[in-house]
């Protein structure tokens, strides 16, 4: 679990955030003056995703070897440029 050291840009009152959901954006309220706060987090990545390629339908494995949240490559059999996420999505 990851946190994180924010201060508030209100009142000032340094905080700790906890991203015990693994979300990759936190929001909440300061416990001091109740202005609403959001947070980044990275969020966790996945190391390989199967897409399926608009242009041929070719399913294909995609491997994230650059630890990167998006990868671009060209579909190996029809070349039509793709576009892969491996940000796990968001539960709820
Ligand atoms: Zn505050
Ligand atoms: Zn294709």
């Amino acid at each position: 679990m990851e946190t994180k050291r924010v201060a508030c840009p209100k009142c000032n009152t340094v905080l700790e955030v906890a991203n015990n959901k693994n979300e990759p954006v936190k929001r909440f309220a300061c416990p001091k003056c109740s202005t609403r706060l959001m947070v980044k987090f990275n969020p966790p990545l996945l190391d390989k995703v199967r897409v399926q390629c608009p242009g041929c339908g070719s399913v294909l494995r995609v491997h994230n070897r650059a630890d990167k949240p998006y990868r671009q490559f060209e579909c190996p059999a029809c070349q039509k440029p793709l576009r892969v996420s491996f940000i796990v999505p968001a539960k709820g």
